[in-house]
């Protein structure tokens, strides 16, 4: 999709006080630390988040403008299910509102008093990294199937490699030890 804008050098600025909105699809392989959280499961070319910003401005009661952003998004990506360590889908979605401020003091006064999030104002701002991160902060913490692909099986590998001596093995030590 065609847009002015360098996602990785955004004027917010001029972005919000125009109103703009923009759609955007952009290929999941373009986020790196999204396809290195699924693992190595295979993204494929068409594997695409679905992305919406919304620029607009509020005035304050002392009359200044603040600077807002709406970010939507959602994406489909392969995540290890912890329970059957197979590939589950999950889909990832965001919707927020950020307010930038002029400075990280700013941000650390006023983040308690508002339900917004709070970003520190830079003229150029990198879209795509913000995107990657809230994307990235929808990741469960433990993934897993709704319900599992394949039956559980326990992991016996190891156990195979070294199968437990039968009762009768055990028997026979014995017998064997009791020789004099
Ligand atoms: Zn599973």
């Amino acid at each position: 999709m065609k847009h002015s804008q360098d996602l990785q050098k955004f004027d917010t600025k001029l972005f919000a006080q125009q109103n703009q909105q923009l759609q955007l699809q952009t290929p999941v392989t373009d986020f790196p630390r999204l396809v290195e959280a699924a693992d190595s499961w295979p993204i494929s070319a068409q594997s695409v988040v679905y992305w919406q910003l919304n620029g607009f401005v509020k005035k304050t009661t002392v009359d200044q403008e603040q600077i807002w952003l709406e970010l939507k998004a959602s994406v489909h990506i392969p995540l290890t299910c912890q329970k059957c360590l197979e590939a589950c889908d999950n889909l990832l979605s965001v919707d927020r509102q950020f307010r930038f401020v002029k400075d990280e003091a700013t941000a650390l006064r006023d983040d308690d008093d508002c339900e917004e999030d709070l970003l520190v104002f830079d003229r150029l701002f990198n879209i795509s990294e913000l995107l990657e991160d809230e994307l990235l902060m929808e990741i469960p913490l433990i993934p897993v199937h709704e319900t599992c692909p394949k039956p559980l099986v326990p992991q016996t590998d190891d156990q195979a490699l070294e199968p437990e001596p039968s009762p009768f093995a055990v028997l026979a030590q014995l017998k064997d030890k009791s020789k004099p």
